[in-house]
């Protein structure tokens, strides 16, 4: 039996509390792209040291998170979060159950209505027993919204000029956590952000297999730019103009690897580095992707 995060393996809560809660989902309509976008689409890819963490906001204030740095950084996110004027997140996705990924969203759901929460669904030899698992389970249980399955084909949020779909996990029983990473394509009219969470070349290989359009404005680096993801073929697929790399000072993983730096210096891609620059933010107009680096932004103190 495969749960989504194991929640009521860790928890000893019936399944069904992953999908009650009464929170209301998204209404998808079937219109995407037939009209021109309006307003701006952002993202600001937060210095969380060697860890994720997203926010965007869509041109309609609408708010997602994307993954919550590790357990130091829940506060700091927070901080952000009430800076940048978000009383509300309509969408939060945890990549994958690492810590690094995970570990400050249970701070970010004691302190902000939360109403989607998104996760993908494991196979119970790969659910994870830490506490900053279980502190994450317990957090969405108190939010009341419970957890939603995302899986490649499903779409968050899809409405005139805008849409956030899911590419990848397409399947189950991967050997890696990592490749159990929730990948997101947000479209918003001309312009394309593709975000991979931490996978790597196996899941790079089977959604090009997919038959998916690749091709991205920007690409937020599979797993800190290690040399495991960003395999030539799908860098060449992908052919983003910038590349977001979020990734700590000296990190003691070598991220992001000397390799990765060259394939996409190769393809053309402009290199965008949280470790160097501090936070990187992104905004589209619905026609063109601008991209700078925003170094009085949260959130790493060691730099
Ligand atoms: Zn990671």
């Amino acid at each position: 039996m495969r749960h989504i995060f194991q929640l009521a393996g860790a928890l000893g809560l019936c399944a069904c509390l992953a999908f009650s809660g009464g929170c209301e989902l998204p209404i998808p309509n079937d219109d995407s792209g037939q009209a021109p976008a309006e307003g701006q689409l952002s993202a600001i890819f937060l210095d969380v040291g060697q860890a994720d963490a997203a926010l965007f906001t869509f041109p309609d204030g609408r708010h997602m998170l994307v993954d919550g740095g590790n357990n130091n950084d829940g506060e700091k996110i927070c901080d952000y979060l009430r800076e940048a004027g978000v009383e509300r997140l309509e969408y939060m996705v945890a990549t994958h159950p690492h810590e690094d990924h995970i570990g400050g969203l249970d701070d970010v759901l004691e302190q902000f209505q939360v109403d989607n929460v998104y996760a993908p669904v494991l196979d119970d030899g790969d659910v994870p027993t830490t506490k900053t698992y279980e502190d994450f389970l317990t957090a969405v249980e108190a939010e009341g919204c419970g957890l939603t399955p995302a899986a490649a084909g499903d779409r968050l949020l899809e409405e005139s000029g805008l849409s956030v779909e899911v590419l990848s996990p397409a399947g189950s029983g991967y050997s890696e956590l990592n490749d159990y990473s929730i990948v997101l394509r947000v479209d918003f009219g001309q312009t394309s952000w593709l975000l991979t969470g931490d996978a790597e070349a196996l899941v790079e290989e089977e959604m090009l297999e997919g038959g998916y359009d690749m091709s991205a404005d920007l690409l937020k680096v599979g797993h800190h730019g290690s040399d495991s993801s960003s395999s030539a073929a799908f860098l060449q697929q992908v052919k983003p103009t910038n590349a977001v790399i979020s990734c700590g000072t000296d990190n003691s993983y070598g991220h992001p690897h000397e390799s990765t730096l060259e394939a996409l210096e190769d393809i053309g891609a402009n290199l965008w580095r949280t470790d160097l620059q501090g936070s990187i933010r992104a905004v589209s107009d619905g026609t063109e992707t601008k991209v700078e680096a925003d170094p009085t932004v949260c959130c790493d103190g060691s730099r």
